[in-house]
This record gives structure tokens, sequence and C-alpha cells, in this order.
């Protein structure tokens, strides 16, 4: 008879666990607060970037590399294409310097074998053309990666766990465990529901601490601006893959980055990879302050004057389950058996979806992974590091 997992939270960390886990032989349940994609989840959006630059980070470029040979597969045998392999720009104002996110990842592309190429003003101009002339001093056009089309890969995930034989239940919040002599044996939802298994996984994004609050040491929330402008039909081309592809502008001193023009939607999406502000997932207005729209606009009005009077169709506050040092937190409990939490992402996991499963899977079973050292569970982080491409700004 094979072992019930209970997963708390549907979003990429829960159904990429859920699908490995039942290929594994697991009984699989998953329980999620909302419907399915749930608006307010993190992997619930038009597009998130998939890149394997990496800045110095050796270990995220390596499994980056394995993940987009994955997302590749994908593209092929799920029958709908979610990531579009666009290529990625990563550009500066300066020369790029040693120890730089956009000079490091670029050393490590080539070291590597990919075909990156190093591009000064003119060529960005003359390839990238959103971009004002003499914006962007230096970067690099890296062929591999792109985005992928997050909101409805959760969507495709979802009936592929379905397919697999994994119960799905939405609308079904936990709030609390089920304990008994030290043991956790499952979760009690909302309305009253009692759901017990062997193991439970907590991947409830940045509301898990609020089911394991010992994580809150080390697991905050933290909101995000997302914005999506209309440009008109007359310069939408310019934004368009391959005139314009997913990018970073001195991303990791400025946050700046954002995506080619959505084939289907028409927008151009533009985020903000920074400090962000620590908020309450549960009851903290999701707003985007004013003060945050013109910090935006004054980035494009410099950079992208094409796109200077876009409308603003829509904002997003999105949440990070932020980690001092970036690196997710995927480990068992110290403290209790029965108990494992996968969450951690910082603003970077979902682009790891092909590999996130394996990670959750193996840490149920006691096996160890490239990244099982990393991800444990740890509290007390020295310093506020983030990932490579992450600023410490704030908008
Ligand atoms: C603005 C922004 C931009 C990003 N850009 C990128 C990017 O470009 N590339 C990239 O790789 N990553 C990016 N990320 C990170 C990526 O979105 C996350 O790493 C990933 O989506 C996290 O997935 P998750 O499953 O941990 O959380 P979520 O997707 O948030 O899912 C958590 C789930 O838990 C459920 N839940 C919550 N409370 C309960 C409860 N009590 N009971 C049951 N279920 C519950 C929710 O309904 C939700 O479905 C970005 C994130 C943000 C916020």
């Amino acid at each position: 008879m094979s072992e019930r997992v209970l997963i708390c939270g549907a979003g990429v960390f829960g159904l990429e666990a859920s699908l490995v886990l039942r290929a594994r032989g697991w009984d699989v349940q998953v329980i999620d607060e909302g419907p399915l994609p749930h608006p307010l989840a993190a992997s619930t959006d038009l597009s998130k970037a998939v890149r394997m630059d990496y800045g110095d980070d050796d270990r995220y470029a390596d499994a980056m590399l394995e993940c987009l040979s994955r997302w590749r597969g994908r593209n092929a045998t799920w029958g709908d294409a979610l990531f579009h392999e666009t290529g990625v720009t990563y550009l500066s104002r300066e020369p790029l310097r040693e120890g730089g996110f956009e000079h490091e990842s670029f050393t490590r592309l080539r070291a590597r074998g990919v075909a990156a190429e190093r591009l000064d003003a003119e060529p960005i101009h003359r390839r990238f053309s959103g971009w004002r002339e003499g914006y962007h001093r230096d970067g690099y056009f890296n062929p591999v990666g792109g985005w992928v089309e997050s909101g409805r890969l959760v969507e495709a995930l979802v009936a592929k766990a379905r397919h697999a034989g994994v119960t799905v239940t939405e609308r079904a919040a936990a709030v609390s465990l089920i304990e008994r002599g030290g043991r956790v044996l499952g979760a009690r939802s909302a309305d009253g529901r009692s759901f017990e298994a062997s193991l439970t996984v907590c991947a409830m994004g940045a509301w898990t601490p609020s089911l394991v609050p010992a994580l809150s040491e080390s697991v905050r929330a933290t909101g995000h601006p997302v914005f999506l402008l209309r440009p008109s039909l007359d310069v939408a081309q310019r934004f368009a893959a391959p005139a314009f592809v997913t990018w970073g502008s001195d991303i990791a001193r400025t946050g700046w980055y954002g995506f080619p023009l959505h084939p289907r939607e028409g927008l151009v999406k533009i985020a903000h990879h920074g400090a962000g502000r620590v908020i309450d997932p549960e009851t903290d207005a999701r707003v985007v302050t004013d003060s945050q729209i013109a910090a935006m606009r004054a980035f494009v009005r410099d950079a992208m004057p094409a796109l200077a009077d876009a409308p603003l169709e829509r904002t997003r506050l999105c949440t990070y389950a932020d980690t001092d040092d970036g690196h997710f937190v995927i480990d068992r409990d110290p403290t209790r058996d029965g108990l494992l939490v996968a969450t951690g992402d910082s603003g970077h996991a979902l682009k790891f979806a092909p590999m996130l499963g394996e990670w959750i899977a193996d840490a149920c079973e006691g096996r160890d992974n490239d990244f099982t050292e990393r991800f444990r569970w740890r509290t007390g982080v020295a310093s506020r590091r983030g990932e490579s491409a992450r600023s410490w700004c704030e908008h």
C-alpha cells in the first residue's frame, strides 16, 4: 500500500512535487485555498523569465542548463509551447566590470559553450530598437533562455496531476496542522475538513509561515510591483521578439527587467527585482503605489521613449517568499516528524520548475542531491544577499 502525502499549496512548488511523488508511487493529495490557478499566487502570471544567467553562481547556472533542455522537451511533448525561447539580453549603461552580474554571467556562458554575443551601444540599438539609442553602452545577447507563460503552466500542471491520479482539492485552505505525539499527521481546512497523511508538505509560497510559524524567522513575504503597458499598434512591433527579448537593464543595480510584447495579450510587462516591501499576504492590500508607478514611468521615458505614453493596462503587487540568502527552503521541520516545507522562492524559482519536483521529492524521501545543503532549513542567515541578479534598491 503506497504512503500518502498531503501537499498544501498548488503553486509551481506543490504541483511539480505532486507529479514526481506520484510517479515515485506515493498516494498524493494536494489542497489549495483558491480556485486554480489562484489569482494571488506568485506562479499565476502572464510571463516569468527563464534564464541561466546567474552571475557567479555556477550551481544555479548548471541546474538551469538542465532545466532549459527540459523546458524544450515540455514544449515538444505537452502539445503547447508555454516556453518561448526568445533569448535574453542583460545590458548596462556602464562598461561591464569584473565581479558584476553581467560580466560574470557572460564569462560563464562562454565557458559553458553558449554562443552569447557581447554587444556595445551600436549593435544594441541596431538589433533591439525599443531601447533609446545610446542608453546602454555594454552588455550581451544570450540566445538561450526567454520566458514562460506561468499561469498557463499552473493550469497544465493541475490537469497533468489529476490525469496522473493526484487528488487536487480546490477551496480548501489549510489553517492548522494535525499533530499527535510530536508528529504531524496532516492538516485541517478552514471549513473543518481533515486531510490526513503520513507526510505533509507545506508549499504555500509567501503564506507558508502562516502554517509553519517557526519559518517566519527566515522566510518573509515581500511585495514586488509588476506593470503591464499596452503599446499602440504603430510601435508595438518594436517591442515584439526578436526585436525585443527578455531583458535586464543593470538589473543587479536598478532592479529593472522585463519581457517582449506578449503575443496574445499585446502587453509589455515590466517588473522590478528589488528589495520589495514586507507585507502580510493574508491581510495587506496588494497595491502598487503611485510612487512605484512614477518610478517605472521615469525609467521607461528615459530608456524606451516609444513606450513612454503607453497606457498602463494594469499593475500587480506579487509576493516573494523571501529568504536572506535568496536560496529556497526545501527540508523537513527539524523539530517535528511528518512535516516538510518547500518554499523560499525569493522571486526566482519558477524557471527551475522542471527540477523543483525532484528536489522536493528527494527531500521527502531523504535522498541527497546537489542542492540538499543549499536548501536546508536555516535560520539567522548573516547578511541579506539574495541571488546574483537581485538589486536591493527600493521602488
Ligand atoms: C513579481 C514577481 C516576479 C517574478 N518573476 C520571476 C521570473 O521572472 N522568473 C522566475 O523564475 N521566477 C519569478 N518569480 C518567482 C516565482 O513566481 C516563484 O518562485 C514561484 O511562483 C513560487 O511558487 P510557489 O508554489 O512557492 O508559490 P505560489 O505560486 O504563490 O503558490 C502558493 C499556493 O499556496 C496556496 N495557499 C496559500 N495559503 C494556503 C492555505 N492556507 N491552504 C492551502 N493553500 C494555500 C495559494 O493559493 C497558492 O496557490 C517572480 C515572483 C514575483 C512575485
